[in-house]
């Protein structure tokens, strides 16, 4: 199928100038991952002249598994927020995606309406329909209200078709195996080598219950290492209806940074379901803290324990399904009644 690119390139451009000086690139790639247009920002710097592989490169952490992950369709729009930057990404109908990257310090909820609107325009470019590239200024308050009641609504259908996923975050220092947990669980590997997360990766993953009907998706966000930035992990810890804190059984710094997580978490998303977990007890010769003072942390915070090995894989299914099992109690029993 051919698209007609002159049109999404002529629409980008409305979309630059609406959004004005906090855009650092715009991106819109088919569901293969495929660039179909790219567009950088006024001032940018940052961005090499080599437009459409800087863009790529900037999106690059969270673009391959939307594009691998979310084939489905079921996707949605979203933001994720990386050291540097702001990223909108919106569904573009079933064949693209539309991604817009911010500076650091750009307000998204002002733009969204304009990246919506402008994700609505280039699926009916891909579809072959007529449409006008020009996106128009919009009068705010007005249509935000608009849009957000037209989300509001898809949101509920995707709830109503079981579609709906539940925010995975994991919190914990860096080094204690939060990356290497998500990868076990997701794609049953282990790497030894495995690098620092780049700014926030998300990956999905079913859980099914024997004898049961009810299905947990989890949608997992896995953050840099890094975490120093407080407005990202605000932002990442938001929302979120699960998390899981984990701490390395062979480091007592970790253990005790555990009552920080938690009452960061908390504070952030109030109502999340939470289990601790002790990761690498494979390491037996270093363990430092003793099964006895893991529980003894978890009934304090009133969360159930685990403990686990992302190296071995012990565990590690059996500690997602437990917090699988406390999001069914919390939210789909209740919703049911
Ligand atoms: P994160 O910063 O919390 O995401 O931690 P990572 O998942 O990146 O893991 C940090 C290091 O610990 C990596 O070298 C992993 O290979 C290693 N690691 C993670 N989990 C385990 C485990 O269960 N056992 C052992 N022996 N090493 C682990
Ligand atoms: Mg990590």
């Amino acid at each position: 199928m051919s698209v007609d690119r002159d049109k999404l390139e002529a629409l980008l451009k409305w979309y630059k100038q609406d959004v004005g000086k906090h855009l650092i690139a715009t991106i819109i790639v088919n569901r293969e991952g495929l660039v179909m247009a790219a567009l950088k920002g006024e001032s940018e710097t940052e961005v090499e002249e080599d437009v459409i592989g800087g863009v790529s490169a900037l999106v690059e952490p969270v673009l391959t598994r939307i594009t691998e992950e979310f084939s489905s369709g079921a996707f949605g729009t979203g933001t994720f927020d990386t050291e540097k930057h702001r990223i909108i990404f919106c569904e573009a109908g079933p064949e693209a995606i539309f991604v817009t990257v911010l500076d650091s310090i750009a307000m998204v909820d002002p733009i969204f309406p304009y990246a919506y609107l402008a994700a609505e325009k280039i699926a009916r470019i891909f579809d072959g329909r007529t449409v006008s590239p020009v996106i128009p200024k919009l009068i705010l308050d007005q249509d935000i209200q608009n849009i957000e009641r037209k989300v509001d609504k898809l949101q509920k259908i995707k709830v109503k078709s079981g579609e709906y996923a539940y925010k995975l975050i994991l919190g914990g220092e860096g080094g204690v195996g939060k990356t290497s947990m998500v990868l076990r669980f997701v794609e049953n590997s282990f790497q030894t080598d495995y690098k620092s997360t780049i700014g926030t990766s998300i990956m999905k993953k079913e859980c099914d219950f024997e004898g049961l009907e009810s299905k947990v998706r989890f949608v997992l966000w896995d953050l840099a290492g890094q975490a120093q930035f407080k407005r990202v992990r605000q932002s990442y810890l938001s929302n979120a209806e699960a998390g899981i804190l984990v701490y390395d059984v062979t480091r007592k710094d970790t253990f005790e940074s555990i009552e920080n997580w938690f009452n960061e978490i908390k504070n952030v998303s109030p109502t999340i379901s939470l289990i601790l977990v002790g990761n690498k007890i494979d390491l037996t010769e270093d363990r430092v803290i003793s099964t006895e003072v893991g529980e003894e942390l978890a009934k304090k915070l009133n969360l159930s324990y685990i403990e686990t090995s992302a190296k071995t894989g012990e565990n590690i299914n059996d500690a997602f399904k437990m917090l699988a099992l406390q999001i069914i109690k919390q939210y789909v029993f209740t919703e049911e009644v």
